[in-house]
């Protein structure tokens, strides 16, 4: 058992220098042209190990047979999709490469990007025997040891590329996966803090939503941190630069305010039933809140959000969250 993953890692291992390697050939050069195109230099691709796997999708089958690997293993490996038609060949083809280390820098998984509008956009390994999805996350065995004292969290591999080019290397991304317990944990195992940094659309919102329950049940506190108008942090950073992204991540929301923010957005605000039901939301989330010290910290707060445009006070919300 030991020994089976043991070769499942030196597969990963040998494939993730077959794809670094393709990457500096002829044939890798349009790989190469689409990461320089995305601003990635070549000290940023050689630190994340990124390479690629070319069209003909036939190589690393031949490259990890040459080197004596039997059939059922590779197949354990995730690397290669098989059908009664073409037996096993490359799951990997015409993408750039993104290898997926654990916080030992071993090679756990790959996710590969297509160069153009393709779908799917991204192919990633199955979980194996060695790449438990809810267990790891992208970026983390270099996050991990930054002296920063919070971790960001993203969504993409990009996204994680462009903020440790730019200087941000605490950040990791949980790579389209939802957030578990399992991350949770992980992460609590580095940090007090995490600042969400997922995409600003509709998915990105509700993403957000579910982690911060996840993350406080695992100690870890959150902040969640707008990108607007940018949909993620690599698109922001190319915009805007490192510095007014640091600016974003200064002004991180408090994750409660956030999810009232959030609430906000659901209630007709221009009557007086969709404030009365706005501020029932309001109390039923505050009244989450065991601790009163804290809970009373929140009422203000809210209060201070909304005093202006509602005429609320603590007094008003406290009352609510009391008959309830
Ligand atoms: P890019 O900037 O390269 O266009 P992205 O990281 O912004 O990509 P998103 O659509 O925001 O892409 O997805 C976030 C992450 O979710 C990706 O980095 C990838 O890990 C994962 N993902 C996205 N699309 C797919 C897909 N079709 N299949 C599997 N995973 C995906
Ligand atoms: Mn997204
Ligand atoms: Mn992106
Ligand atoms: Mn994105």
């Amino acid at each position: 058992k030991a020994q089976e993953k043991a070769e499942l890692l030196e597969i990963n291992k040998q494939a993730a220098q077959y794809f670094y390697y393709q990457l500096r050939t002829e044939k890798g050069q349009t790989g190469l042209d689409y990461l320089k195109n995305r601003g990635l230099s070549e000290e940023t691709m050689r630190k994340f190990g990124l390479g690629y796997s070319d069209r003909a999708g036939g190589g690393l089958y031949r490259y990890l047979k040459a080197k004596g690997y039997p059939d059922d293993r590779l197949r354990e490996s995730g690397l290669f999709n098989v059908d009664e038609r073409h037996g096993m060949y490359d799951k990997f083809w015409n993408r750039v490469i993104f290898p997926i280390m654990d916080v030992n820098n071993r090679v756990i998984g790959f996710g590969g990007r297509v160069m153009g509008d393709a779908k799917p956009k991204y192919l990633n390994s199955p979980e194996t025997k060695i790449f438990d999805k809810s267990r790891n996350l992208y970026g983390l065995n270099i996050a991990r040891t930054t002296r920063k004292k919070y971790l960001i969290l993203c969504e993409g591999y990009m996204d994680v590329i462009s903020m440790h080019q730019a200087g941000f290397t605490n950040a990791v991304a949980s790579l389209g996966t939802a957030l578990t317990s399992g991350h949770a944990s992980l992460l609590k195992r580095y940090t007090q803090e995490v600042l969400l940094l997922y995409d600003s659309d509709e998915a990105g919102i509700r993403a957000a939503l579910r982690g911060i329950p996840i993350l406080r049940e695992a100690g870890v506190n959150s902040r969640v941190v707008s990108l607007k108008p940018y949909k993620d942090p690599d698109e922001f950073i190319r915009n805007m630069g490192p510095e007014a992204f640091e600016q974003r991540l200064e002004e991180a929301r408090d994750s409660f305010l956030f999810r009232v923010e959030v609430a906000e957005n659901e209630f007709s605000m221009n009557d007086p039933q969709g404030q009365n039901q706005f501020f029932e939301r309001c109390a039923q989330m505050l009244l989450e809140l065991k601790d009163e010290l804290e809970r009373n910290l929140y009422i203000d707060a809210v209060v201070k959000i909304y005093r202006g445009r509602y005429g609320i006070s603590s007094e008003d919300l406290r009352k609510r969250v009391n008959t309830l």
